[in-house]
């Protein structure tokens, strides 16, 4: 092959081949390496800024060299979030085929926002998606549709709920969740004009009271508000915590409200004997958000809403509804049998993004996914057992989905700032020996150690050695 001109923005096949062969060598390089680097250091912005600060590049570079910088300089300063020590925040522990799908996807660069555009990757994602409901357990009929993540499959399930309820017109209109929703969650319900809508209720245990619920919508129903929507959760960030779903369904349906549960987190666990029935309730609502980013094992970016009607996606979104003069996408326009997904959600173009999940099933075998799904709820129990065992140390909340806050605390001591400041200390001496990377957060008051368990590489052992290092620190500090 002939050299290709500069503007033609190509390589020659030889070469992308060569340097394809270097990308997936550095990314089989970093999975199979994580255990051996550290978790987590601190970058300071001075010295990326060092790395990094330069004038605009006018003159082509060798792509091998930039490839290597990129991987020895830029990828490392970062929390390695697959890291089988790392316990904070929502581990995402990636996996290969999921990678392997966000390369096809984006080198054939195809969408399936509309059936004229992507049918093949369009009928992946609607498979996906049905598998994804059928293995909730939400009822046959079920859809949904693909996201960059939570935070929009939450906005998207809101403005849904917001259009089948209200109509257009959101005048008064009120929802109801505990003070435990997601910012992020909270932040969307704000995008939407809705932040003074919400009313962020405080139950016992992290969890809505739905006595409390019930009064509140009767008393703005009779003020002459206008209640929509009960936004659940199904596993909080913080606790694991899931609203007592089956309750909430009920008032929802004497009062004509949509649910929405927001599982981002916790939802994924309904696939496993121990997570149906931590969720139970969980298919009674009309709106369900799983992050398969997060305990389905993927690459960013994916989320996704399903919902018990696709129907109700399809009234709030259809781009038909909003169209001004473009003419231009008149070939895009579906036939009957032809489902455009852009119609069922707020993106126009997006990535064939369920192309990994459904790459990853079919790879491993949803008994796989089961498994580690699993095998992240037995660690959750052992590190409870662990805390339940040690007379320095109290468990103040779970194991709930995965997730477990604990306390130290030595036999005298007593709540206050000196024991909630023992546990930030624990964490940040923990944390420097680059072994683990755990959390802080508050549990009724106090101050907790979070750890999050989901990362199916994680082992027993390493939830031992953990509990070690927090004794350790502990007992260190007098
Ligand atoms: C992570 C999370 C979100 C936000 O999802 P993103 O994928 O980060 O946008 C919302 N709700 C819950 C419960 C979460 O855990």
């Amino acid at each position: 092959m002939t050299e290709p001109a500069p503007h033609e923005l190509q390589l020659t096949a030889e070469r992308m081949r060569q340097l394809g062969h270097q990308v997936v060598d550095l990314v089989v390089d970093h999975l199979t390496g994580q255990r051996y680097r550290p978790v987590h250091r601190r970058v300071e912005p001075e010295e990326v800024d060092h790395l990094l600060t330069e004038t605009v590049p006018e003159d082509p570079s060798d792509p091998g060299g930039l490839v290597d910088f990129l991987a020895a300089e830029v990828l490392p300063r970062s929390l390695r979030l697959g890291h089988p020590g790392c316990f904070a925040f929502i581990p995402s522990a990636n996996n290969f085929l999921g990678v392997l799908g966000d390369l096809l996807a984006s080198g054939f660069n195809v969408s399936p926002g509309a059936w004229f555009v992507g049918a093949g990757p369009a009928a992946i994602e609607q498979v996906t998606a049905r598998w994804l409901a059928e293995l909730l357990g939400l009822p046959a009929g079920s859809g949904g549709v693909f996201t960059p993540g939570g935070t929009v499959a939450n906005l998207t399930a809101v403005a849904a709920a917001r259009h089948d309820r209200l109509g257009d017109d959101a005048t008064d209109a009120v929802l109801y969740c505990s003070d435990q929703t997601h910012p992020a969650v909270l932040r969307a319900c704000h995008v939407l004009g809705l932040g003074d809508s919400v009313r962020l209720l405080r139950g016992a245990d992290h969890r809505l009271d739905p006595a409390r619920v019930r009064r509140e919508v009767e008393s703005d129903r009779r003020a002459g508000r206008r209640p929509f929507l009960v936004l659940a959760n199904a596993g909080t960030t913080n606790t694991g915590s899931v609203d007592p779903l089956p309750e909430l369904a009920r008032l929802c349906h004497e009062h004509g409200l949509w649910l929405h549960v927001d599982g981002a987190h916790g939802a994924a666990a309904a696939m496993t004997t121990r997570g149906r029935a931590a969720l139970a309730g969980l298919a009674q609502a009309d709106s369900v958000v799983v992050d398969p980013h997060k305990w389905l094992f993927q690459p960013y970016e994916i989320g996704c809403l399903l919902v018990r009607d696709p129907a109700t996606l399809r009234r709030a979104f259809a781009l038909g509804r909003f169209r001004a003069r473009a003419g231009y996408l008149d070939l895009t326009r579906p036939s009957p049998d032809e489902v455009n997904l852009s119609d069922h959600g707020v993106q126009l173009t997006t990535s064939a993004r369920a192309l990994k999940l459904w790459l990853s099933f079919k790879g491993f075998g949803v008994t796989a996914f089961r498994a580690a799904i699993d095998h992240g709820l037995d660690l959750a129990e052992h590190a409870a057992a662990l805390v339940e065992h040690s007379d320095e140390l109290d468990l103040l909340a779970g194991p709930s989905l995965g997730i477990v806050c604990f306390r130290h605390r030595p036999r005298s001591a007593a709540d206050g700032p000196d024991l909630d400041a023992r546990q930030h200390h624990i964490a940040e001496a923990v944390n420097g020996g680059g072994r683990f990377l755990i959390a802080t957060t508050t549990v009724h008051g106090r101050r907790a150690l979070r750890l999050c368990t989901i990362n199916p590489r994680t082992t027993a052992a390493d939830v031992d050695r953990l509990v070690t290092d927090v004794l350790a620190a502990g007992r260190a500090l007098g």
